[in-house]
């Protein structure tokens, strides 16, 4: 398994503010990069805005900006969220980047250019002058734009095209190898190579000025701008130095694991044009190299939309629940992959049934009681106790290294769960003296368990409950650099830990 691990969202269209879709693919990679590193691996994470386009430009106009001032207003409330929500990142790249972005796209245009994998062409198409965009004839209604009740008028522009349909064969190859790009979960990769069956077209790889002026001008030519392809895209490769410092291109790119984080409806893109346009530049497709996709937030069953009433802000959930809350919730009730609902109901039941009542209240029922007898603790051990960690351990490894990340939340509450009961039916407080304070220290380094197993997905909570539970390492868990040793997973492994420290409310109660 490599030590070295690059990891990579989206990068986010800044012209509205981020809502609940953003929001579940940073809570995932996020999770999953602090799962790299508590298992002591190298990581790298990158987040960031793809500012450049059409609907940037146009919104700019709507509102009599210019487009850089939209971007500088939008981007910096993608960065509240992310910062807020307690997103790990290391990097938060801009394709409005001069210094940072820019050279690794110009150098990678001249690559493809160099290699013959860019051709111009005459693109004829239809073209609404309202839309200031092209249109197909299935947007019209009657032959007119049905947001402008004009016809469009016939265009003609020229258009570099990048050769994506020669590497058809090449990609099929890539996608179904063993040691190829990998699609996860697999029945994602089925919606990809069912297009490969349909067969590929060429991609149009930039536009005259006069219908896209914001974005990258086209080396070595005047009057035309790059297309989002080779700009946005790229972010992966600039974030790393890509053609720039080949130092850190060698780190982080040709000898690292890749992982794209992305939504469903992006997957082709990047399944099929960007693994494509490495190739053709002469750069390494480093295996494995991963998209890890995710699904769909419906709203109450609904599709979130501004018309329907029905966004829900992810700022305001967080002011009112807490961050971990959030995260909590979007692990554990959205299988990875799929499409989930996100309903207020729902939302308050967990938050009542999982981590005010089964959670918070038997760390703090465990503590106070443990307390009443003295802070001193003796963790008594068995084959059985021993056995039963080893093996909790590997399975949750096992379900986090194949991003089943709901599976893995799932199952560290099952084990709170199981707490609960046993608590319930032991009756410690019928108990006395060395009896009753084995048990509960029992419980106790249970707890002490759960939280390492909650760490990347609710790390405030986890380091709070190791706090309260007074376990020495409590106060390094959330440093980046912090790794759960070997020996913080076996029963009773924590040596040093001798006392407990001071119980309080883990989540308080919210009206609803
Ligand atoms: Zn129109």
């Amino acid at each position: 398994m490599p030590k070295r691990h690059y990891i990579t969202t989206a990068i986010d269209y800044p012209n509205a503010p981020p809502h609940m879709g953003h929001v579940l693919e940073k809570v995932l990679a996020d999770v999953v990069a602090r799962w790299w590193r508590l298992s002591g691996r190298e990581v790298r994470f990158q987040v960031g805005t793809d500012e450049h386009g059409l609907k940037i430009q146009q919104t700019a106009k709507r509102e009599g900006i210019e487009p850089s001032t939209l971007v500088e207003r939008n981007v910096p409330l993608f960065k509240d969220v992310y910062d807020r929500l307690d997103i790990s990142y290391d990097v938060f790249i801009r394709t409005t980047d001069r210094k940072r972005h820019w050279p690794t796209v110009v150098a990678l245009w001249k690559a493809l250019r160099a290699s013959g994998a860019l051709e111009k062409r005459t693109y004829k198409g239809l073209y609404c002058v309202g839309c200031e965009k092209f249109v197909t004839k299935k947007d019209l209604v009657d032959g007119k734009c049905p947001d402008h009740g004009a016809a469009p008028q016939e265009v003609s522009e020229e258009n570099w095209f990048f050769l994506l349909a020669r590497e058809q064969d090449w990609l099929r190859d890539l996608l179904t190898r063993e040691d190829g790009y990998r699609i996860e979960p697999a029945f994602r990769a089925n919606e990809t190579l069912a297009l490969l069956d349909q067969g590929l077209e060429d991609v149009s790889f930039s536009r005259p000025v006069s219908s896209l002026s914001w974005g990258i001008p086209v080396p070595d030519e005047e009057g035309q701008t790059m297309y989002v392809w080779c700009d946005a895209l790229t972010n992966y490769l600039s974030g790393v130095g890509g053609f720039v410092d080949s130092a850190l291109q060698k780190q982080w790119w040709d000898d690292a694991e890749v992982t794209h984080v992305i939504g469903k409806d992006i997957a082709r893109f990047h399944a099929l044009i960007w693994p494509a346009m490495l190739k053709t530049a002469g750069l390494p497709v480093p295996p494995p190299h991963r998209l890890l996709i995710h699904g769909f937030i419906t709203s109450d069953g609904q599709k979130m939309s501004k018309s329907l009433g029905n966004v829900v802000d992810p700022k305001e959930v967080m002011e009112q629940y807490g961050v971990d809350a959030l995260r909590f919730f979007l692990m554990y009730e959205i299988p990875v992959g799929n499409d989930g609902d996100f309903s207020r109901k729902r939302f308050d039941e967990m938050y009542d049934a999982k981590l005010r009542n089964q959670l918070g209240n038997l760390l703090n029922r465990v503590l106070v009681m443990i307390r009443k007898e003295g802070e001193d603790l003796t963790i008594p051990g068995s084959a059985e106790d021993a056995q039963r960690a080893v093996e909790g351990w590997s399975t949750f490894a096992t379900t986090m290294e194949r991003f089943e990340i709901h599976h893995a939340i799932q199952q560290a509450f099952h084990l709170v769960d199981v707490l609960n009961v046993g608590f319930d039916r032991a009756k410690p407080w019928t108990m006395k003296g060395e009896e009753k304070a084995a048990l509960l220290a029992r419980f106790a380094e249970s707890l002490r368990h759960v939280a390492l197993l909650l760490l990347p997905f609710i790390p405030k909570t986890a380091q709070q409950i190791s706090e309260q539970l007074g376990v020495p390492y409590a106060d390094r868990m959330l440093e980046k650099t912090f790794t759960i040793r070997p020996e913080w997973k076996t029963w009773g492994g924590c040596k040093e830990w001798k006392r407990i420290g001071e119980p309080s409310i883990l989540f308080a109660p919210v009206e609803a």
